[in-house]
């Protein structure tokens, strides 16, 4: 079967796809925000609300165990998916932003005035935020791995930066706005050459690349599952078993605890320690869903499909008069950062909008990147498996069109 027609196939498990938009045909190209669901997902979440509804690990009533039993197959499709060692390995969490939070406020009673944690100039708010808190709470300090001219992490930086004293290095897999693969595995060893612990921020790499935390011999790995044609509101924590076990937990209620007195409290075995409360039951089995989903899917005809558009939208771009294109001829998934001279990216995106195409503009949570490029915002296309090489021609006619109405 040929990729066009494969893809054809695969559009048409993504019913909202289908649709007029300000009465033009439907062009999402904003997929680094959150991806389209596939029908599997959106049955697999009403099945589940319909046959299987009950709260988890805690009656011992049927249905109870029916939904246990679908929330924790969902874990192992996590686990086996990024292939950690155990499920015990995967924390459940509302999503990305949720995970590094959680490991900010554990590792804000770990460190020390003067401990230093390692982030990066293209990193997402979520890997930003969290640590200045945790940096203002302890008075450890933060250093910044800043980019070449080229808009890649500068990893001789990098390696002049780590010292004795550093804990911790949280890092992008992929960033979200320039869409660069990030030398994560060079930066995983070299971090741990030095004893620090290494965080990785996988919300964009999920769903382009495969991800193998054994082989990354990162220390945490995180995600989300709308990102990745699951729902909103769930997503995984990934971190190594021997870690969990020694760091203690996040937040305190039903389940993560073992025994409870006014006196006392012993907590539960993993995972349950990290995961108070009654958790996104629905979500989980819709993450699980969308595993399989994505475990269904013909890689290898979709990466070189994903390449064929990024190829043709980068040099397409690059022909355009007055657009700058960032992240020029580095090894790229997912998206594609650009701006038009003398042009408000917002301007440009709500133009585009009103031909019924969906793209982001503005800082896309990434201020300090922003700084970096020196510009206020970009215009970003982000592409999924279902995206065509139809739709990309339409997105840049369309922006020609803007850009010319612009100047007139
Ligand atoms: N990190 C990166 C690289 C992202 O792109 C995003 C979202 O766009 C996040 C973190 C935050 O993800 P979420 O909002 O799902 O928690």
């Amino acid at each position: 079967m040929s990729s066009d027609l494969y893809i054809e196939q695969l559009r048409a498990q993504f019913p909202i796809l289908d649709q007029q938009v300000n009465e033009h045909q439907l062009v999402y190209l904003d997929n680094g925000a959150t991806t389209q669901k596939p029908l599997s997902v959106i049955d697999a979440i009403c099945d589940y609300y319909q046959t299987s509804n009950a709260n988890v690990h805690r009656a011992s009533h049927a249905l109870s165990n029916k939904a246990t039993t679908c929330f924790e197959k969902s874990r192992t499709k996590v686990q086996q998916f990024i292939n950690a060692r155990r499920s015990e390995e995967i924390i459940w969490t509302k999503g990305t932003t949720e995970g590094i939070n959680l490991l900010a406020n554990i590792f804000a009673r770990q460190l020390q005035a003067g401990d230093e944690i390692i982030i990066s100039a293209l990193e997402h708010h979520a890997n930003i935020v969290p640590w200045q808190m945790l940096a203002k709470q302890t008075g450890a300090i933060i250093k910044i791995i800043p980019l070449t001219q080229e808009h890649c992490l500068d990893v001789e930086a990098f390696k002049a930066l780590l010292t004795a004293n550093t804990k911790l290095v949280s890092i992008a897999h992929v960033s979200n706005v320039l869409g660069v693969i990030n030398p994560i595995k060079k930066i995983i060893d070299l971090a741990h050459q030095k004893g620090a612990k290494v965080i990785i921020d996988g919300a964009q790499a999920v769903a382009h690349l495969e991800v193998d935390v054994q082989g990354l011999d990162c220390d945490f790995y995180l995600f989300s599952g709308h990102k990745l044609f699951g729902p909103t509101g769930i997503g995984v924590m990934y971190g190594k078993y021997d870690l969990l076990q020694q760091l203690p937990p996040w937040q305190g209620g039903g389940e993560m605890i073992e025994t409870v007195s006014f006196e006392e409290t012993t907590y539960n075995r993993l995972p349950f320690k990290f995961e108070a409360g009654t958790p996104n039951i629905a979500g989980a089995i819709g993450l699980g869903a969308a595993i399989d989903f994505v475990n269904n899917l013909e890689r290898s005809v979709l990466e070189k499909h994903e390449q064929r558009l990024l190829a043709y939208t980068e040099a397409a771009l690059k022909g355009i008069q007055d657009v700058v294109v960032f992240a020029q001829n580095l090894n790229k998934s997912g998206a594609i950062s650009f701006i038009v001279k003398g042009e408000h990216s917002t301007d440009i995106a709500m133009l585009l909008d009103a031909q019924g195409i969906a793209v982001r503009s503005g800082s896309h949570c990434a201020m300090p990147l922003m700084s970096v490029l020196q510009y206020s915002g970009t215009i970003r296309v982000s592409f999924s498996v279902y995206n065509t090489l139809d739709e990309a021609k339409v997105f840049i006619k369309a922006l020609q069109n803007v850009i010319q109405m612009l100047q007139e």
